[in-house]
Order: C-alpha cells, then sequence, then structure tokens
C-alpha cells in the first residue's frame, strides 16, 4: 500500500463522514505495515474478523501506543476468551446463549467486554443475527447479563439492493436501537457507509475502500 494514497483515501473519508460517526479500519487481510502507515496518520480503531490474523498483527505492533481492537468476525464459541483477552470490542454477538458465555467468560477474566448485537433485518441466509422479535423478546435478560457493556446494535445490508433500500434498512435498525436504548450502531461497509452514516451509524466499518484492493 501506497502511504499517500493511503493518506489520501483516509482525508477524503474523514471529511465525509460527519461528527457523531468514527471510522473503524477493517484491516482484515492487510498486512501490519499498512496498518502502522494509518497509525501514523491518526487512525486507532481496526477491526478485524480472524483471531490467529490478528493476533500475529497484534504482536508486530505491539511497540505503539495501544491501539483500540474491535472483533467483527462470526465469534465461535470456542474462541471467546482469547477473543475477549485480544479484543475490547465485539460487534458479532448474534444469539443469547452467546451472549451468555461472552458474559461468563468475561466475569472469569475480570473483563467489561463493549458488545454489539448484531442483527438480521432481512432474510440473508449469508448472514448471522438476532431476528427483530428475538430480540426484543431476550432484550429483558440480555440486559442483565454482568461483565457486559452493551452498547449498540450492528447489521448488514444483504447485497443487492439499491439506495433507498439500504437506506431503509439502516433506518430500522436505527429505530430497533432507539427503542432499546442503545446509542451506538455499527453499519456501513465499503460500498454503503454513506447511507449508513446518513441513517445515523456511529461506527462505519470500511476496509478496501480505506486500504485500497487487496494486497
Ligand atoms: C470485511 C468486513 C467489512 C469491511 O468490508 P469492505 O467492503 O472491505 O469495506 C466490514 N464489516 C465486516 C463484518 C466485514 O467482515
Amino acid at each position: 500500500m501506497s502511504t499517500s494514497a493511503a493518506a489520501a483515501r483516509l482525508e477524503a473519508l474523514q471529511a465525509q463522514l460527519p461528527e457523531t460517526t468514527r471510522l473503524l479500519a477493517v484491516s482484515k487481510g492487510q498486512p501490519a505495515a499498512s496498518m502502522r502507515a494509518l497509525v501514523e496518520l491518526g487512525q486507532r480503531s481496526f477491526g478485524e474478523s480472524r483471531l490467529q490474523e490478528a493476533s500475529e498483527k497484534q504482536q508486530e505492533l505491539a511497540d505503539l501506543e495501544p491501539l483500540d481492537w474491535h472483533f467483527i468476525g462470526r465469534l465461535q464459541a470456542n474462541k471467546v476468551r482469547p477473543v475477549l483477552r485480544q479484543f475490547g470490542t465485539i460487534h458479532s454477538v448474534d444469539s443469547l446463549p452467546l451472549a451468555e458465555r461472552v458474559s461468563r467468560i468475561a466475569a472469569e477474566e475480570g473483563l467489561q467486554p463493549r458488545l454489539f448485537l448484531q442483527v438480521k433485518l432481512r432474510l440473508d441466509p449469508n448472514k448471522a443475527g438476532f431476528d427483530p422479535a428475538a430480540l426484543r423478546q431476550h432484550w429483558p435478560v440480555l440486559q442483565q447479563l454482568p461483565s457486559l457493556q452493551i452498547i449498540g446494535l450492528m447489521t448488514m445490508a444483504p447485497l443487492g439492493l439499491d439506495r433507498e433500500e439500504r437506506l431503509q434498512l439502516f433506518a430500522e435498525c436505527s429505530a430497533l436501537a432507539g427503542e432499546l436504548g442503545l446509542r451506538e450502531l455499527s453499519m456501513g461497509m465499503s460500498g454503503d457507509w454513506p447511507e449508513a452514516a446518513q441513517a445515523g451509524s456511529t461506527w462505519v466499518r470500511v476496509g478496501s475502500a480505506l486500504f485500497g484492493p487487496k494486497p
């Protein structure tokens, strides 16, 4: 990755994001050197989807001031403990049993992870997430789980929606978060972050539009 091209992309993105929308740099598949270049430009929050890959890069970047690591991948039950040790925020808690497990292990580890509950607002066999009705039903239980900071909702738009349909989907997610009293929204990726930001996303998760094509 050319540092100047990355700097230009980062600056352009930051200039277009509303003040209330933060940028999560999705660095999966990118080398630590590319991340280091963004850190030098002031970026501190990074999203990773695979534990092993993230661990290697965390070691390579250990000389820097601690970075803000977010886990955005599918969270397997047997990876909860190492993910909690290495990430302060998880965007992909998609069931009550998984939330209960995260709560129990966080308590054992003396941690208070920040969680987004992933919701699925459209039928989409490729995506995980709480059904909104199930989330409303489980919410009283979820809220009481110890050692968790449930801060918001995360969603992904299925492929093939047009701009209006994406805006509608993100607005629904925002309304659901409001109903539950949650303030943070993790919505929007390279292809749809403008609509997500317009709908009130507080974290856009941007990979390719920031780092450029995969090396
Ligand atoms: C890869 C990924 C992103 C970033 O995707 P881009 O299209 O490269 O911006 C965002 N969120 C999740 C959950 C991802 O897996």
